[in-house]
């Protein structure tokens, strides 16, 4: 099995209740490898177009104006699975029906709220791995 790429994010909910650092343990303690890490605030245009997938969705106002509001962490992790590894430790979007143990269990308030992103797929990952992170700052895969 190959090594590939994901992109998380901890999100602006979880960064304000200081649950950062608990998450970014988390993630060492899974054997998912930290290949890099920036932490800044979205705007409502960028954080649109990372989501540009939602667009005309009820909730897509909401998530921008949520994703908006304060610093986020985004991470590049890999491993064998990684896609697949790091939305297990997620666990569902909706944190009321996520699994025992998971970061949105744990940490998430509600569907919105739900503490962190994970891409969905190898090609959205690479795509979202590119949105945050440049050729500088990552080598190639
Ligand atoms: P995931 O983050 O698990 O991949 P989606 O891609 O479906 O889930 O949704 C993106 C984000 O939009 C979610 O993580 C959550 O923050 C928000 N969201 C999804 N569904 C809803 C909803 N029904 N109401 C409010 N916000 C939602
Ligand atoms: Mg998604």
């Amino acid at each position: 099995m190959d090594t590939v790429r994901t992109l998380a994010i901890i999100k602006p909910d979880a960064v304000r209740a200081g649950n950062a650092g608990k998450v970014l343990s988390m993630i060492e303690g899974s054997g998912l490898a930290l290949e890099a890490v920036r932490m800044f605030r979205l705007t409502k245009e960028t954080a649109g177009e990372f989501y540009a997938v939602h667009r005309g969705k009820s909730f897509y106002g909401e998530l921008l104006d949520f994703m908006s509001s304060g610093p986020c962490i985004a991470l590049v992790l890999s491993g064998e699975n990684a896609i697949t590894r790091w939305r297990d430790l997620m666990g569902a979007t909706n944190p009321a029906s996520a699994a025992e143990g998971t970061i949105r269990k744990l940490y998430g308030t509600n569907v919105q709220f739900n503490a962190c992103h994970g891409s969905d797929a190898p090609e959205t990952a690479r795509a979202e791995v590119a949105f945050f992170f440049s050729g500088a700052e990552l080598p190639k895969s």
